[in-house]
């Protein structure tokens, strides 16, 4: 069956800056315009957010958000692996000191549209680490982009990984006045809930057509909560997983959604959209 579809999309969550990208990152970018998704590509550290703002000012329907992911606080070698996906990807990062001055300026810019990604992950602590400390560490300087975002007055993308109780104590006492989204969200609805009574929007992506373990929470939260992401090259949606990710495939993401809620997939897309573009002000 051949996907015909009727309304923009927006990636709100993709890596276009990412090095998966080095040799047709343009060629992607201009793929992907072209059938109508808008993507907003996420820095994970200075250089990929620098990046990320560059495609942005020299494309339409390209967006930004900058910041420092917490694994990338820390110098170490991890592998990111999802149990569903074939391969194991190895991830190095340097340790970022946070200098703020550097980032308010990337900030400044009109296509930056959010602060991220940034949050907690305690999901990919090592042997050896020092726990608390970096928790500490993570907590801190996600404090530091909290108050970056509202001197800016712009919305947050946040990571967070086995951290949910800890993320919305620090929402809850430090609020973030434009809200925002916890990207690639994977709790159940319960945890959802209390973040959509916070203000914020939930973003789904490939995880959820891995299987059904997510149709419960597709199935109650509301669609005026959701946001869908790819957070490409990562994370490919099926049909297409064993490939690399792309913006496009956002459309399987809203297929699934439309699936477990028994509704079109032009109400997902449509509503999704909305969504995004309120958030972000685009
Ligand atoms: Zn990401």
């Amino acid at each position: 069956m051949l996907y015909v579809s009727c309304f923009m999309l927006i990636d709100t969550h993709a890596h276009l800056n990412f090095s998966a990208y080095k040799n047709d990152a343009e060629e992607v970018i201009k793929k992907t315009l072209l059938e109508s998704v808008f993507v907003i590509n996420v820095g994970s550290q200075y250089s990929t957010s620098v990046r990320a703002v560059e495609y942005a000012k020299k494309y339409n329907g390209l967006y930004a958000v900058i910041g420092i992911h917490p694994l990338h606080l820390q110098a170490q070698k991890f592998s990111y692996h999802d149990p569903n996906e074939v391969e194991e990807v190895e991830i190095e990062t340097a340790g970022e000191i946070f200098e703020k001055e550097k980032y308010l300026e990337l900030a400044k810019n009109p296509k930056v549209v959010a602060i991220g990604e940034v949050g907690l992950d305690y999901h990919h602590f090592e042997d050896g680490d020092e726990i608390e400390k970096l928790k500490i560490k993570q907590k801190e300087i996600f404090l530091e982009f909290i108050k970056l975002a509202n001197e800016v007055e712009k919305p947050i993308m946040i990571h967070c990984w086995d951290a949910y109780d800890d993320l919305y104590e620090i929402l809850k006492k430090n609020p973030v006045g434009k809200t925002g989204v916890i990207h690639s969200f994977v709790g159940s609805f319960k945890t959802a809930k209390r973040f959509i009574e916070l203000g914020y929007l939930i973003g789904l992506n490939g995880i959820v057509t891995y299987g059904i373990s997510y149709d419960k929470l597709i199935h109650k939260v509301d669609l005026k909560d959701i946001v869908l992401e790819t957070d490409c090259p990562y994370l490919t949606p099926v049909p297409k997983k064993g490939e690399r990710n792309e913006p496009m495939y956002v459309k399987y993401v809203a297929q699934k959604i439309a699936n477990v809620k028994e509704i079109s997939v032009e109400e997902v897309e449509k509503v999704t959209t909305e969504n995004a573009k309120n958030i972000f002000q685009i």
